[in-house]
Order: C-alpha cells, then sequence, then structure tokens
C-alpha cells in the first residue's frame, strides 16, 4: 500500500516522500482514512509503530484543507498528552509534516514561563499539544479557549491515567464544545481507558494494531538471572564487551536511576541519570548528549521517558522489572522502532519474582530465564518463595500500588 492511496494532499505526500516513507504503517493504513471522514476512534498502539502520523497527518490535512477561521485565535485541535517531552515531540512531527502548510501549532507544558506561551497563543495558532496540568492554567487565566476545538486527541491515554490526571481531564472536557471528533490513543487497553473512552467518545471505530497487552515481534526479549548486586556489574561488562553506543536504562525509583549511573561512571561507562527531579534545562541537556553519543546509557524512570524518540535505540535495559506491569510493553517500545530490530534485555533477581509472574501473566507469555557466564546466581544464597501469588494476592497488591502511585505521583 502507498500513502497515494489515502487520500493525502500532495504537499503531505511530499514531505513524507522527503522524510523517506515509503509507505504507511499499519496503524497508519487504518486510521488515517477513519480520521479524514470524521470518525470517532479508539486505537490501540505501542510506542513505535507510527501512530504520530497516524493522526498527525490528516489532523493537518483538515486543518490545512478548510477556509482559516474568522476568529484568527481559535484554537480548532487540541492534542493532550501525559509528559513534556512527549509534548515537545509530537509537536516536532507536527512541525515536520506540516512544514508546507500554513497550519500553526505550538507545544504548551508546566516548568517553563506561563506569559512566554500565552503571548504565542494571543497571536493565534490551529493546533496546540499540551499537557493537562498547564492547559488548565492558561484556562483559568483566560489565555486560552477551547470551544472551536474540532478535534480533541488523546495521546498515550494509559498514561494520563495512570499519572492521575484524571481530574484535569474532566476540567478540560468540561470547556470542549461536545460537537466534535475525538481520537484516544492507549498503548495498553485497561479498564480505567475502557471508561474514559466511553465519556469521550461517540460510537468510536476500534483499531487494534497489535493484539493488546502484546510486545512487538521486532524485539527480542532476555532475561538474565543475577544476584542483586551484581546488576549494575553485569550492565557494564555488556556494555563494554558489545560496545554497546546508546542503552536506555530503565529503574523504578529516581533514587535509583541515580545509584546506577553513578555505578556505570564507577566501571568506566558514560551514564547521566533522567528523572523527573531534573530541571527542564537539565533533561534537555542529558538527552543532547544522549542523542550525540557522548553519554552511552541513560538511566530513566518510566514516567521520565515517554515520550523519548530516540530513532536508533537498538537496547533497552530493565535493571528491575516495573510495578505496574503495563510499563514493561512501554519501555521495551523504545527500541524495535518502525520495523528496526531491537533488544530488551531484563535483569531478574529473586525479589522480583512475584512481579515476573504477574508481567508473564499479562503479556499471557512466559519470559525464559537464561545465565550470563561469569554472572549465574547464587543458589546457595536464594530463599525459597513462599509467598502467595494467588489472582487475588496479585489484585491486592496491584491495588496497593495504585493507591501509593495516586499520592505519589512517580
Ligand atoms: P511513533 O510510533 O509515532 O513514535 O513513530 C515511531 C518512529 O517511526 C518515528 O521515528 C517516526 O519518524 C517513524 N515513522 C512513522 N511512520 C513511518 C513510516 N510510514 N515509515 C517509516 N518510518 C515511520
Amino acid at each position: 500500500m502507498s500513502f497515494s492511496s489515502l487520500s493525502l494532499s500532495d504537499v503531505l505526500l511530499s514531505q513524507l516522500k522527503q522524510k523517506g516513507y515509503v509507505e504507511p504503517t499499519p496503524i497508519q493504513a487504518a486510521a488515517i482514512p477513519v480520521i479524514l471522514e470524521g470518525k470517532d476512534l479508539m486505537a490501540s498502539a505501542q510506542t513505535g509503530t507510527g501512530k504520530t502520523a497516524a493522526f498527525t497527518l490528516p489532523l493537518l490535512q483538515k486543518l490545512a484543507g478548510k477556509p482559516i477561521d474568522k476568529d484568527a485565535d481559535a484554537i480548532r485541535t487540541l492534542i493532550l498528552v501525559p509528559t513534556r517531552e512527549l509534548a515537545v515531540q509530537v509537536n516536532k512531527s507536527v512541525t515536520e509534516y506540516g512544514v508546507n502548510t500554513r497550519v500553526r501549532s505550538m507545544v504548551i507544558y508546566g516548568g517553563v514561563s506561563i506569559d512566554a506561551q500565552a503571548q504565542i497563543l494571543a497571536d493565534g495558532v490551529d493546533i496546540v499539544v499540551a499537557t493537562p496540568g498547564r492547559l488548565l492554567d492558561h484556562l483559568r487565566r483566560g489565555s486560552l479557549s477551547l470551544m472551536a476545538i474540532e478535534t480533541l486527541v488523546f495521546d498515550e491515554a494509559d498514561r494520563m491515567l495512570d499519572m492521575g490526571f484524571m481530574d484535569e481531564i474532566n476540567a478540560i472536557l468540561k470547556q470542549l464544545p461536545k460537537q466534535r471528533q475525538t481520537l484516544l490513543f492507549s498503548a495498553t487497553l485497561s479498564e480505567a481507558v475502557f471508561t474514559l473512552s466511553k465519556k469521550l467518545l461517540n460510537q468510536p471505530l476500534r483499531i487494534e494494531v497489535d493484539k493488546a497487552n502484546s510486545t512487538a515481534d521486532s524485539v527480542e526479549e532476555i532475561v538474565y538471572a543475577v544476584d542483586s548486586e551484581r546488576k549494575a556489574e553485569l550492565l557494564s561488562h555488556l556494555i563494554n564487551k558489545y560496545d554497546w553506543q546508546q542503552v536506555l536504562i530503565f529503574s523504578r525509583k529516581k533514587q535509583t536511576a541515580d545509584t546506577i549511573a553513578n555505578k556505570l561512571i564507577t566501571a568506566g561507562v558514560g551514564a547521566k541519570a533522567f528523572h523527573g527531579d531534573l530541571s527542564q534545562g537539565a533533561r534537555e541537556q542529558v538527552l543532547n548528549d544522549f542523542k550525540k553519543g557522548t553519554v552511552k546509557a541513560l538511566v530513566a524512570t518510566d514516567v521520565a521517558a515517554r515520550g523519548l524518540d530516540i530513532v536508533e535505540l537498538n537496547y533497552v535495559v530493565n535493571y528491575e522489572i516495573p510495578f505496574i506491569a503495563e510499563d514493561y510493553i512501554h519501555r521495551i517500545g523504545r527500541t524495535g522502532r518502525a520495523g528496526k530490530t531491537g533488544k530488551a534485555i531484563t535483569l531478574y533477581s529473586e525479589d522480583d519474582a512475584l512481579l515476573l509472574e504477574e508481567l508473564e501473566s499479562l503479556l499471557d507469555k512466559r519470559l525464559p530465564q537464561q545465565w550470563l557466564a561469569g554472572f549465574e546466581p547464587d543458589l546457595t544464597k536464594a530463599e525459597p518463595v513462599t509467598r502467595k501469588n494467588s489472582k487475588s494476592a496479585q489484585r491486592q497488591r496491584a491495588k496497593k500500588r495504585a493507591l501509593a502511585g495516586s499520592k505519589h505521583k512517580r
């Protein structure tokens, strides 16, 4: 299939050619016609499947095709995303794909001057890509209105809910016109996402590109069993032995990210931590160093890593299994993007046993463990796992984590 069969305009087609895209990805082939027709959509698609272009291209086409509204300040498309990094990334796609259209877009997120954003809004924009908190700040100040919104997009809806944005979402919804097109994208489809979809969408079309809660085939998943105190050593061994130039490492907590980065530096690997305690400027600096290759290993928390678009990422390491099993899918979706192959390596120690079981039950497949020569776990130390792991025990743990998560947004 070619992009030209999707009724996209010549301006957009030539830009896609310029970017070297030969054919649409499955989500693009399925979603673009539906969005152009003006229908509501609920799509489950993992990061790396080309979902950003799947909604950006038809939205640009619709905006460019309509005469500019008399009221030049009217925002016509709102794209809600969970994090600053994703906001920047999505807006970059909008700008790149729409470079030859007259559509104006901007990005809105917290941590930077609100006045500067209000000034750009006052000059008039068609598309706003925003995180919920800062968007509400602008609504309260009156620096933007959502009355003319024609299309609302929720990107990474599951993550937005995980991060506890429901109150903000409800407040924003109140200010949106009832008559609109709504598109919801989510990597995983949980109960909470379905509940949100019922509230938001009007007879939506469902598109499921990959099986929900599955991982991409282009990612090879490897689990190394290792004693927890030897994880850093094993990791620096892999990086050095195989001469990895770029690896994204995930930890569950900010402090652990700092500790891992320090251990790697001690072992001679250029590493930096990447998490929410860093200022926006510091995050951008770290990211640039990583993209340029001056930093080989980026150690990130799940929340901070959202929206990172590093095209050539070959390796992802789960230093620890995430508390929320769905995060594993997001994590390893950072590699094996757009048809490239990638490796996702999980460092598993005995204390991860229950989380691994939960993960395997979510993925509905086994993740067989292997030993790496020289790093075999010390079996004389391993304590038998006697804790219950019934479905109800799993549910209770999930509930506890959810409650803890809503108190302390990670
Ligand atoms: P996304 O899932 O939106 O994060 O996109 C993942 C990556 O795939 C991005 O780097 C895009 O630039 C790239 N991409 C998107 N669509 C295509 C396509 N049709 N052909 C090749 N690469 C693409």
